[in-house]
């Protein structure tokens, strides 16, 4: 097993993640089986009790794990499946050691940060390394770590320790570390500063580790007059200085790391059987790149939901979007709308923000509510269900998405007035959603329906069943707690409001469709956990394709984007040719359970 350790340096949010899971890239683009563990250095056990205004989104995993958002990239870069255990907090090593101590497995011993602390997180590291992510039994090759915050943070103390002991405990041909820096180029001077990338190495070092490529985060493309300045006040050879500029899309990270011979270096350091070029699947990338500058045809999408103010709480949500609107050559435009600014009251408070939001919401091509929880915004949500409905516009509602799809529907159609779910408002005879528990309730953080579940068709009609490839059963992730009361089903699809997917017993309604809509489709499971670049998500794919006015083209010719829809140039490349006849069913054949 080859491990590399992902450092930071200077400050957080410079695209630590995206570097690591390029570099994992690269190396599955040679053919090799990586895997990848995110260290969160905080004491929480896992990402399952923050809120999206804290972190960003909570992504949840196959087993079920509610873990950062960072591992989404991973899964979505490099294409595998990664567990609970995958993400590592101080939270969760401690709560091991503290175990092991109650139990009396240190002897009566004192019990310390070093050894003990230190030694769990070797110990997690290596076992974790070996669990298979690539839906086979084959144990990875190469086990990335992503370290975060910065080096010389006081909580990631511990972690740094563990791995300069870890470099000894694997050997040294079996162990490298990047450390991600960032070259500021400040407006006064114009110039490309490295000293605190200078004073991040130099606490690296001091700590015991020693940086085989220092990467430069800059703006612009770096000099190789400030290259050559790193390589000597970092101790580095020149070609050990990785530049990684401001990109128009992180589709090109990868690449311009292999443009930087990062290949035949880690053949070389870590011995690695690697061809000096990368295979097939890195010209994908920069298809994928090409695609995303070339594309100047906007598909705008109003996103109706109440953590707006962080982008990043919709993280997976809009790269599923994106991977859809790449693939049918569109540049996506998502306007964020607050849901509380459609509300009524919002006219009288706020009327410049309440005819904003409004107008934002007419003008898109596609209205998406995606997942959320607690009462605030929900009559926003509740409005933009309606506004769709009414006016034949495609929707997509995603888990609360689907629950005030179908508050609304009940209101509305059928002149329940006082529906809701049982998440809002105390339960009455017109309670449509309810909570359903399959979980066992506990403490805060593992009282809901969470990860991969099955999901069955039950007719042969339904527009997401052909966005599958008319397969019978998905399998996609869960986070959630309400569900759609069966009591209450028959009625609702006697109005045209179709349950088309439900849990094998028939009882927990998965996927929602209504008759006579263009795209109407709401899910109670969460597809963007799911999306790839190269295979986006079915339900996302429908809706994108809706609100371009290609969905009915692209069903009636056996679910095949066509070669005009694909590519604008009308040239067909090889790696075009691929892409070309991407197949939906091949896309999400792996997610089918049969
Ligand atoms: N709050 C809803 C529930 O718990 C929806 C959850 C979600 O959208 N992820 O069921």
């Amino acid at each position: 097993m080859k491990y590399i350790l992902v450092t930071g340096g200077v400050i957080s949010g410079i695209g630590k993640g995206i570097i690591a899971s390029s570099v994992g890239t690269l190396l599955k683009a040679c053919g090799i089986g990586v895997t990848s563990i995110k260290i969160d250095p905080y004491l929480n056990i896992d990402a399952g009790t923050f809120s999206p205004y804290e972190h960003g989104e909570v992504y949840v995993l196959d087993d079920g794990g509610e873990v950062d958002l960072d591992l989404g990239n991973y899964e979505r870069f490099m294409d595998v499946t990664l567990h609970r255990d995958n993400n590592i907090t101080t939270g969760k090593i401690y709560q091991s050691v503290i175990s092991k101590e109650r139990k009396g497995d240190y002897l009566g011993k004192t019990v310390q940060v070093v050894p003990h602390v230190t030694d769990a997180v070797q110990e997690w590291v290596e076992r974790v390394s070996k669990i298979p992510v690539d839906g086979d039994d084959k144990e990875p090759e190469v086990c990335i770590i992503e370290l975060g915050g910065t080096i010389g943070d006081i909580e990631g103390m511990a972690f740094v320790e563990a791995f300069r002991q870890f470099q000894f405990r694997v050997n040294r041909q079996n162990f490298l570390n990047i450390h991600v820096s960032l070259v500021p180029q400040p407006k006064a001077t114009g110039e490309q500063k490295t000293k605190p990338t200078q004073s991040s190495v130099r606490e690296l070092r001091g700590l015991g580790l020693s940086p085989d490529l220092v990467v430069c985060r800059s703006s612009l493309p770096i000099h190789d007059a400030v290259r050559e300045k790193v390589s000597n006040f970092c101790h580095v050879a020149n070609e050990q200085v990785i530049c990684v500029h401001d990109c128009t899309s992180v589709y090109r990270v990868p690449l311009l790391l292999a443009e930087q011979n990062l290949i035949p270096f880690f053949k070389g350091r870590l011995g690695l059987d690697l061809p000096l070029r990368p295979g097939r699947s890195l010209s994908k990338w920069k298809e994928l790149a090409d695609r995303y500058d070339r594309n100047t045809n906007p598909v705008k999408i109003a996103l109706v939901g109440k953590y707006i103010k962080l982008e990043d709480a919709y993280i997976s949500v809009n790269k599923a979007l994106m991977h859809s609107a790449l693939v049918c050559n569109y540049r996506l435009e998502v306007k964020y709308v607050d849901s509380e600014e459609l509300e009524d009251e919002m006219r009288e408070k706020n009327p410049v923000k309440y005819h904003e939001a409004w107008q934002n919401l007419c003008g898109s091509d596609g209205v998406l509510v995606p997942g959320g929880f607690g009462v605030r915004g929900i009559e926003g949500m509740v409005k933009a269900a309606q506004w769709a409905r009414v006016n034949k516009k495609p929707y997509l509602g995603i888990c609360l998405g689907l629950q005030v799809a179908v508050i609304e529907f009940a209101r509305n159609v059928l002149g329940m007035k006082k529906a809701n779910s049982s998440e809002f408002v105390s339960e009455n005879d017109e309670t449509v959603v309810i909570e359903m528990p399959e979980h066992n309730p506990g403490d805060m953080g593992g009282t809901m329906r969470l990860g991969k579940r099955k999901t069955f068709f039950n007719q042969h009609k339904s527009v997401t069943r052909k966005l599958y490839n008319d397969v019978e059963v998905v399998e996609e992730r869960h986070r959630h707690r309400y569900e759609v009361d069966p009591s209450k089903v028959e009625e609702f699809e006697g109005n045209g409001l179709k349950f088309v997917g439900r849990s094998e017993d028939g009882k927990r309604m998965e996927i929602m469709e209504l008759s006579g809509h263009p795209y109407f489709v709401a899910v109670q499971y969460h597809p963007e956990y799911l999306s790839r670049p190269l295979k986006p998500s079915p339900p996302y794919l429908g809706f994108i394709l809706a609100a371009i006015g290609r969905l009915t083209s692209f069903i009636t010719s056996g679910c095949r984007l066509s070669p005009r829809s694909s590519f604008s140039d009308g040239e067909t490349s090889d790696t075009e040719e691929e892409l070309m006849t991407f197949h939906v069913s091949n896309a999400l054949r792996q997610n089918a359970s049969h």
